[in-house]
């Protein structure tokens, strides 16, 4: 197989079988039960017709249900030419590990079609979108409790929107229909803060990385994300989030990489006006405040401190490795970073925050929407006002005991009840957090695990085996 600059490397689900097999050495899960977690349970390769101008085009495209040792499953659906059942599969695999590592109970899936987006109008992908949908609906691998798909590159809201439209209109009857689909526009019942939650994990993610002393000493860093340089590869979702935040706490965004090319100034490139000049011309390139490299891939090797991968998988190979020049690479895309590219980089002392844990935060906002769709209520709306009531009273209280008053500005901060967004960013922080914790005392306190990946698979390989056990399948 190879990468769209051409370089050969292993299958993609290779590599995730290759660090499964890594990790599991470090449990004492019997190898029955290894071998159970790693497969996927449920492929489904499908291929169906859309009339697309006069001619007929005949689609390929998957759902793979990796693991159901929790239900429902959960996962993407991705639109790229180089989607097939190899790549759903691998992302399919990360999925049930993503979300045993952040404690959202679902298995994992993942969902593709074989097509370029910008090959097809709106009222094309829509027909595509709505016939993909059906034929999940005809082998019953949609549904709230079954199988629940959300966006990955190259969909968004607006597919979403129609998912649930046709999901709906075969199921008028469902009273939980909503939840067959999470990543929807807020007006169809979705979430808050989904949009831009896989970027704000990411940058939790690697704001807890920077933060302890101790491993930033051993990479040559100082803490804190204040004017460290970052590279982000990819301007969609998740990469412009990610590059917001990290912006937002005074990182320095040295460099950009996309399709079409890549940018580069060692003293920062401001995301808000490269977004408007990408807008106006369609491209990064020629941005007036940065020059141009001669191809996307050299923006990977640029001087930084943290790379940002968030495109696609297999960009780091054995073959760039050697010439990148980041301490830190943060997996914000899925399957970035080859086994073989990974090998290079340890060895030269790389701190790898991996995609199964640093992309979570999209998968545990969207466990956030599932859960808002099955109570049929906005988080929030129940007690923001008892909230504000009790905090003023308190207030109150205070003024009297102390003799002292608080004017109304302090006292609307003081006094505030939390509305849908509070809580689901204070949720995704606590998630991100907690995971992290988690993850890192397992790498540290294990003498063998040298990596942070193999540490996140040792703790999500523990959490499905736990459930299989509970399950009296294993013993
Ligand atoms: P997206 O379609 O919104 O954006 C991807 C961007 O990458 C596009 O702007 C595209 O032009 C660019 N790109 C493609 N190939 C490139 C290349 N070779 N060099 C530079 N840029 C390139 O997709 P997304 O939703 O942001 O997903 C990106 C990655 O994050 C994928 O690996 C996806 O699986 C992963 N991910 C996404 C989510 C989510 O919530 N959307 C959640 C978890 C993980």
């Amino acid at each position: 197989m190879s990468n769209s600059k051409g370089v050969k490397h292993e299958s993609f689900f290779k590599n995730v079988e290759k660090y499964f097999d890594h990790a599991g050495q470090f449990t004492k899960i019997p190898s029955g039960l290894l071998n159970q977690i790693k497969v996927c349970n449920s492929v489904y390769k499908m291929k169906f017709p859309v009339k697309v101008g006069n001619e007929y085009q005949v689609l390929e495209a998957y759902r793979v249900q990796h693991s159901h040792h929790r239900v429902p499953t959960k996962g993407g659906i991705r639109y790229s030419e180089g989607v097939n059942q190899d790549e759903v599969m691998a992302l399919a695999a990360l999925m049930t590990y993503k979300c045993a590592i952040v404690d959202v109970p679902f298995g994992g899936a993942k969902g593709g079609i074989k097509i370029n987006p910008r090959d097809y109008n709106e009222a094309q992908l829509q027909r595509i979108t709505r016939r993909y949908t059906a034929e999940l609906i005809k082998k019953n691998f949609i549904g709230p409790a079954i199988d629940v798909p959300a966006p990955d590159y190259g969909t968004g809201e607006r597919e979403m929107a129609w998912i649930l439209d046709t999901y709906l209109a075969f199921h008028p009857e469902s009273i939980d229909g909503y939840g067959c689909v999470t990543g929807k526009p807020v007006s169809l019942n979705g979430i808050r803060g989904r949009r831009e939650a896989t970027g704000r994990g990411v940058f939790f993610g690697v704001r807890e990385a920077v933060n302890i002393k101790k491993d930033m000493n051993e990479i040559g860093l100082s803490t804190g994300l204040e004017g460290k340089r970052i590279i982000i590869q990819g301007l969609g979702n998740v990469g412009y989030h990610s590059a917001n935040f990290f912006q937002e706490a005074g990182a320095i965004l040295v460099g950009f990489c996309e399709i079409e090319g890549a940018i580069y100034n060692k003293n920062g490139i401001d995301l808000a006006e490269l977004t408007k000049w990408r807008k106006e011309t369609g491209s990064i390139m020629d941005f007036p405040k940065a020059k141009n490299l001669n191809s996307s891939w050299e923006g990977l090797e640029q001087e930084c401190d943290i790379l940002i991968p968030a495109a696609l998988e297999n960009v780091i190979t054995k073959d760039n490795a050697p010439r990148i020049k980041a301490k830190i690479i943060g997996e914000a895309a899925n399957g970035p970073v080859t086994a073989e590219a990974q090998e290079i980089l340890l060895k030269k002392g790389v701190y790898i925050i991996p995609d199964l844990y640093l992309n979570a935060g999209g998968v545990t906002v969207s466990y956030f929407e599932w859960l808002k769709n099955l109570s049929h209520v906005r988080f929030g709306r129940m007690d923001k006002r008892f909230t504000q009531y009790a905090f003023e009273n308190v207030v109150d209280v205070i003024e009297k005991l102390t003799n002292k008053s608080i004017s109304k500005k302090e006292k609307s901060i003081i006094a505030r009840g939390a509305e849908e967004i509070d809580l689901v960013d204070s949720g995704l922080e606590e998630t991100m957090v907690t995971a992290f914790y988690g993850i890192r005392d397992v790498w540290k306190k294990h003498r063998k695990i040298e990596d942070m990946r193999t540490a996140a698979f040792v703790t999500a390989i523990n959490k499905v085996a736990d459930a299989y056990v509970a399950m009296g399948i294993f013993p």
